[in-house]
């Protein structure tokens, strides 16, 4: 028996969301941007159907929602589509932390070579950054700050409301990568003060290669957001190419649910959660959990077995127990995980830390059965 703990790199698809899928894939034929024929319609109303359910989620207008192949292209767009305008306007700073997705960090350290300033903010072992290290960098060239909502390896919330504030108060865009948050923080993202948004549909059940870049208009003027690649009009030139119509459906679908179920699945969660709690307590395991729990969303636990090492723990539960130590993007290198390193995490925890991860579909008599033979090869490993 075999049991998936990684959701925070990938949530299984809900069946809802496929049958919905499916029956675009049978029925609707042709392509959102035709205007042609009826078959073009057919297809742009369930685009236009998605894009309304992906607003309605986030409390915004539908025409400030822009669908990508997911976060990564989201976040790339951000960065990247600032270029022009930072070049006209002579604003070529940018903060951001030091954890975010390798998306916002490599793009970062992209634009660095291109004469951008880039500054970066980290947490300390609570997991967060802090508004304060954020607000002293911030300069009168400053472009853009991009903070994560959720950390995908730790599970902790970042001050971006807070952040958000502030910066509402100052020139610059801030980008939120809520890749993590979106479809389960609901109400807490809707009052942050963002100008872009960046999400991926398969973390809250929908399919994996389709997301979305919001972005919140001033004034009926969007952000100066350019397209980073050539092709087309489509969705309004930021992300050229044809719509997957099925996957942006799926989207819409996965957000309509979470939508109506989000603190049903919270519940879950947090059942999940406590559970785990008791069974570490319960045991005889040295362990410390990395990250303030009290920012903590309920579907993540960062665990440092101590004296254990994760290497060691993967491998030999490998087969019925889908654990990680990081984030899926890095997990074929053997790197100690830069999110703990930059929490000021010692390297011998960081080699002892895995990362649990679930959702509300997660059943709790098999993750307790996983968890209860995974704490005991641990005990076998602990040197
Ligand atoms: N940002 C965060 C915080 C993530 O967790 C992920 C996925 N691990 C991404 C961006 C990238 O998402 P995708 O791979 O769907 O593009």
């Amino acid at each position: 028996m075999s049991i998936y703990l990684d959701f925070n790199s990938s949530a299984p698809i809900d069946s809802r969301v496929l049958e919905v899928m499916v029956n675009v894939y049978k029925d609707v034929i042709g392509n959102a941007d035709s205007r042609t024929h009826d078959f073009g319609d057919g297809a742009r109303k369930i685009v236009e159907r998605a894009r309304n359910q992906v607003a309605s989620i986030l409390g915004i207008n539908k025409d400030e929602v822009f669908f990508t192949s997911g976060a990564t292209e989201s976040n790339n767009i951000v960065l990247q589509g600032l270029k022009a305008y930072a070049y006209k306007s002579g604003r070529k700073h940018i903060i951001i932390s030091s954890i975010e997705h390798k998306a916002v960090l490599e793009t970062a350290k992209a634009l660095k070579v291109e004469g951008f300033e880039v500054d970066f903010v980290s947490p300390d072992l609570s997991g967060r950054v802090s508004v304060n290290s954020v607000n002293e960098l911030v300069r009168e060239d400053t472009l853009l700050v991009s903070i994560m909502h959720v950390n995908n390896e730790t599970g902790i919330i970042q001050p971006v409301q807070e952040i958000g504030d502030l910066l509402a108060e100052r020139d610059v865009f801030f980008h939120v990568d809520a890749t993590q948050s979106f479809g389960k923080l609901v109400d807490e993202i809707k009052t942050i003060k963002y100008d872009m948004l960046s999400m991926s549909a398969h973390k809250i059940g929908g399919p994996q290669g389709i997301g979305a870049l919001v972005m919140k208009k001033k004034g009926y003027r969007l952000p100066p957001v350019k397209g980073i690649m050539y092709g087309g009009q489509q969705e309004n030139g930021i992300r050229p190419g044809t719509v997957p119509v099925a996957l942006v459906a799926g989207l819409g679908a996965a957000c309509g649910y979470a939508e109506a179920e989000y603190e049903e699945n919270k519940k879950k969660c947090i059942a999940v959660k406590k559970c785990l709690m008791q069974i570490l307590n319960e045991s005889d395991v040295s362990y410390e959990i990395n990250g303030d729990q009290s920012y903590c969303v309920p579907s993540t636990l960062n665990l440092c077995l101590h004296g254990v090492s994760s290497e060691a723990l993967m491998l030999a539960t490998k087969h019925y127990c889908g654990i990680s130590n990081g984030s899926a993007c890095n997990s074929n290198s053997y790197n100690p995980s830069f999110v703990l390193a930059a929490m000021g995490v010692p390297v011998g925890k960081i080699e002892s830390s895995i990362r649990i991860s679930w959702g509300a579909e997660s059943d709790l008599g098999e993750v307790e059965d996983a968890f209860n033979n995974m704490l005991k090869m641990a005990k076998g490993l602990a040197f």
